[in-house]
């Protein structure tokens, strides 16, 4: 394989160990009637282990039209494959995907948290996919699966835990891709949840909720909690909050139980 260019815009950096992709495949437990979509598929190295489980179809949707070329003409001989030009963003909202898809994606680093958000919220559920294996810059992992009242926790891990169970497997060095990038990366996978406790009705109020409590994370929690609610002090009385919190104390629970106060309340 001869990488002209990698892209930085682009976020390319692609996996070139063997080993790592054997092992990431393997978490998918891709059986023979199964659909996969990866997002990203590069040189295909991924697709091409993907490929070798036999499913019964694959999606790849790739932005870089140079490397669509590549794929067309080196993945003719899969006869299972769809490769789809454009920005998976795009396509993630115009696209109707046939149940129980897994994903696969060695994300581009730059857009990895705006697909997992859109992911996580969006607004059918449950959701078109089965289950999500994602890598992320280490630093990105270690912000999803953060608990609260760490450094890390922060609207990113109250987003995701809301639908989704979230497993880690395992870190991946630098030295696994080319170009190397600055970072080491972390392999995580996603799965819905069956039941979700907390009933929030449009995803945008719990985007909303955080984007305001967390607004200023080393402040209590009291002023930013009185943007939300007119009678602030009462609903925190019923929620059993403290406002003298700052915003990494609280737990996931909590953000959820205070966005169906706001949503009870708003609309
Ligand atoms: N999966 C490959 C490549 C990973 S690099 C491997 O592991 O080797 C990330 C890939 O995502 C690149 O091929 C890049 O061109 C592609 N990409 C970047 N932004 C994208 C977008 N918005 N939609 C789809 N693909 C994108």
């Amino acid at each position: 394989m001869i990488i002209k260019k990698a892209k930085k815009s682009l976020g390319q950096n692609f996996l070139i160990d063997k080993n790592i992709i054997n092992k990431i495949v393997k978490i998918g437990d891709i059986k023979k009637d199964k659909t996969v979509l990866e997002i990203g598929p590069g040189y295909g190295n991924l697709t091409k282990a993907i490929a070798n489980m036999h499913p019964k179809k694959i999606y790849a949707v790739e932005k870089d039209k140079n490397l669509v070329i590549f794929l067309k003409k080196n993945l003719s001989f899969l006869k299972n494959i769809e490769i789809i030009e454009g920005d998976f963003m795009k396509i993630f909202k115009q696209r109707n995907f046939n149940k129980n898809i897994t994903v696969f994606g060695n994300l581009p680093y730059n857009i990895s948290t705006q697909i997992l958000a859109a992911f996580a919220l969006q607004n059918k559920w449950p959701p078109w996919y089965d289950s999500l294996i994602l890598m992320f810059q280490k630093e990105v992992a270690d912000r999803i699966i953060a608990k609260s009242k760490t450094k890390a926790y922060g609207r990113l891990a109250v987003l995701c835990n809301w639908r989704f169970e979230i497993k880690k497997h395992f870190n991946i060095t630098k030295n696994c891709f080319f170009p190397k990038p600055k970072v080491d990366s972390t392999l995580l996978s996603f799965r819905p949840k069956e039941i979700i406790q907390f009933n929030i009705k449009n995803p945008k109020n719990l985007e909303n909720v955080t984007r305001v409590l967390f607004s200023n994370r080393r402040k209590m929690i009291n002023k930013n909690f009185a943007k939300l609610f007119k009678n602030s002090t009462n609903v925190a009385e019923e929620l059993s909050l403290n406002l003298n919190n700052r915003p990494e104390q609280l737990s996931n629970e909590m953000y959820y139980k205070i966005t169906i106060k706001y949503e009870n309340l708003t609309n």
